[in-house]
């Protein structure tokens, strides 16, 4: 069984395809959105999604969120006593993922097709398909997010040929591509992006403008008041999403320990202020909507549809000035948080050959361009680190590209082929993706020539092949998302160290979650109440001392009913009819 996984700075998703078509796959609280924060519980065992981030706003350092932006890199965070790197991380919210399915669909799943922005990096692409592998999955690809959210609006199957621009603005991520139907084809023309840009920055735009209004700067008091700043994150979380449906929200302001006393500050945020105060963040999305159409040799006439993705879309602000940009309405009839996740279903089927999607071709681009370094002669003096690109970015692929290099000194014996992905002039400034040596180039004069060629498949492997042209000695490198640290005996030593964390029992999950629900809406109630939430807790707590099966039901029901009564937290269960607008 094959499943298509959404794995999300904010928020993951998981989903399969049906004979209905794709459909989400719901975790153990019944919801298709699984926040993308991990935690590691005060009895050590791992918890994923809601229930994490419950816990994170009183235990912030047991926890972890938005790790997917150090895919690739070298950052690891400490929690409890282990530290976790973002793959690991993301492995734990896959192996959660993949609970969830194995539960829903009642069978084993292994295969899965995971989606990354279109502007990750190889790094970030492979750091990816390790994460898959941590967590037991089979990875047949990693996809485009963007291609992922056309396929699953069926610009494939459109009776015309058109040109589609997928606007994405996630909660950490800004990501717009050119997708063109042509003759039955889908093919990606050019992908833009920025990796720090999205719907958190509105967020924290919005608890700064509060704090500052308080007398407050915003990283002074996340450092010395944490709890004042996730609180009132959380609050401001709730006021953006009220202003996307109304024209203003009420902000309760926390105290410094971060409590919400009954009868405390508040502050009412208008529609208008926001949209005035965030303005310079939704400019921002402006450029690289610029590069992509200038990339793929369009203007912005030439768009047929422009289709949103992301939560961070459903502000009016963004739709207003996407609508103005185009001069036509873009399109959201499905929820824009869950599209990508259809789509990576959709692929998962094609891949394991689905009949009904068997006449779908789609291809894909590079979205870096990739090449070597060379070096350059000033006035016979040579100079090395300078790029020469072999494949441009936003090129289709599969592809294969050549270009020339020659020797500098007269009987040079050997050539370094140092690969390098990026769009800067100098290779510092780009990804160095590895290197090999060119060895036995006949003797003679400088300027034997070498090709080399690239070779870009579908799953972002790269083959570069150097042939000296006098010899005709040819010379392979692969560079592959499996690359590096990955040998099989690498891999089963990592995924042996992961099986020491536990996720807890899935069947745990609901009372995990409605217990720390429970602590975090503790503190935040007046006196009153909360004297009432603490016998409830007790009892609840009582009875799972006492694994008394019954009594954990009701109990927990009971607990529910009462927290409830203070809204469901910002679910995602608020958005569930957004789409229908
Ligand atoms: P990601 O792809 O980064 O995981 P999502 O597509 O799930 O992110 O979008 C998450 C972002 O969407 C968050 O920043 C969240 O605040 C924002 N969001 C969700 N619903 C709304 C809404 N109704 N109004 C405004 N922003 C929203
Ligand atoms: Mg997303």
């Amino acid at each position: 069984m094959s499943i298509g996984i959404d794995l999300g700075t904010t928020n993951s998703l998981c989903a399969h395809l049906t004979a209905e078509g794709a459909r989400l796959i719901p975790n153990a609280l019944g919801d298709v959105l699984t926040p993308s924060v991990v935690g590691i519980d005060l009895d050590g065992t791992v918890l994923v999604g809601r229930a994490a981030r419950e816990f994170q706003v009183l235990h912030p350092e047991r926890c972890a969120s938005t790790f997917k932006r150090q895919m690739g890199s070298d950052w690891k965070i400490k929690l409890a006593d282990r530290e976790l790197d973002a793959v690991e991380l993301s492995s734990l919210v896959l192996r959660s993922l993949k609970a969830d399915a194995e539960a829903h669909l009642k069978d084993n799943v292994l295969d899965a097709v995971i989606t990354v922005p279109a502007y990750f990096n190889e790094l970030q692409r492979q750091a990816t398909m390790r994460a898959g592998k941590l967590a037991g999955l089979n990875v047949k690809r990693i996809l485009n997010e963007p291609t992922a959210a056309a396929i699953a609006y069926g610009v494939h199957e459109s009776d015309e040929d058109k040109v589609v621009v997928i606007y994405d603005l996630g909660g950490g991520t800004f990501d717009v591509s050119v997708v063109e139907r042509f003759e039955g084809t889908l093919e990606i023309r050019a992908s833009a992006g920025e990796i720090f840009l999205g719907g958190e920055d509105f967020t924290s735009t919005l608890a700064a403008r509060i704090l500052e209004s308080q007398g407050m700067v915003f990283e002074h008091a996340e450092l010395e008041h944490p709890l004042l700043v996730s609180r009132l994150c959380r609050e401001c979380e709730l006021a953006k999403r009220q202003l996307s449906r109304g024209e203003d929200a009420v902000v309760r302001i926390p105290a410094l320990t971060g409590d919400l006393p009954d009868g405390g500050p508040t502050t009412t945020i208008r529609r208008e202020d926001f949209e005035k105060w965030t303005d310079h963040i939704l400019t921002r999305t402006d450029s690289p909507l610029r590069r992509a159409l200038g990339d793929a040799k369009l203007k912005r006439e030439d768009v047929n549809e422009i289709i949103l993705v992301g939560g961070a879309t459903r502000m009016r602000a963004v739709r207003e000035r996407v609508a103005r940009y185009f001069g036509k309405e873009p399109k959201c009839t499905l929820n824009p948080d869950e599209v990508v996740a259809l789509g990576a279903a959709i692929q998962g089927g094609l891949i394991s050959d689905h009949s009904s999607l068997q006449d779908l071709v789609i291809t894909d681009i590079a979205p870096f361009t990739l090449g070597v370094e060379i070096s350059h002669e000033f006035g016979g003096n040579c100079r090395p680190g300078y790029f020469l690109p072999i494949i441009n970015r936003n090129t289709t692929i599969p592809v294969s590209r050549i270009n020339r290099v020659a020797t500098i000194y007269p009987n040079q014996p050997e050539m370094l082929i140092k690969l390098y992905q990026g769009e800067n002039r100098r290779v510092e400034e780009n990804l160095y993706l590895g290197e090999f040596l060119v060895r036995g180039i006949p003797r003679g004069p400088a300027g034997q020539v070498v090709v080399i060629r690239f070779t870009y498949d579908l799953n972002g492997v790269l083959e570069v092949e150097a042939t000296v042209v006098e010899s005709r000695l040819k010379v392979r490198h692969v560079v592959t998302r499996y690359a590096k640290s990955l040998s099989e005996a690498e891999i089963a030593r990592a995924v042996d160290e992961m099986q020491s964390l536990k996720l807890h029992a899935r069947d745990e999950t609901t009372n995990r979650f409605v217990l720390r629900w429970a602590e975090r809406l503790y503190r935040e109630l007046p006196l009153r109440e909360r004297d009432l939430l603490e016998q409830l807790i007790f009892l609840f707590e009582e009875a799972m001392e006492l694994k008394d099966v019954a009594a954990i039901e009701s109990n927990r029901d009971i607990l529910h009913a009462f927290l409830s009564q203070y809204g469901d937290g910002y679910e995602n269960r608020d958005n569930q009819d957004a789409a229908d607008e």
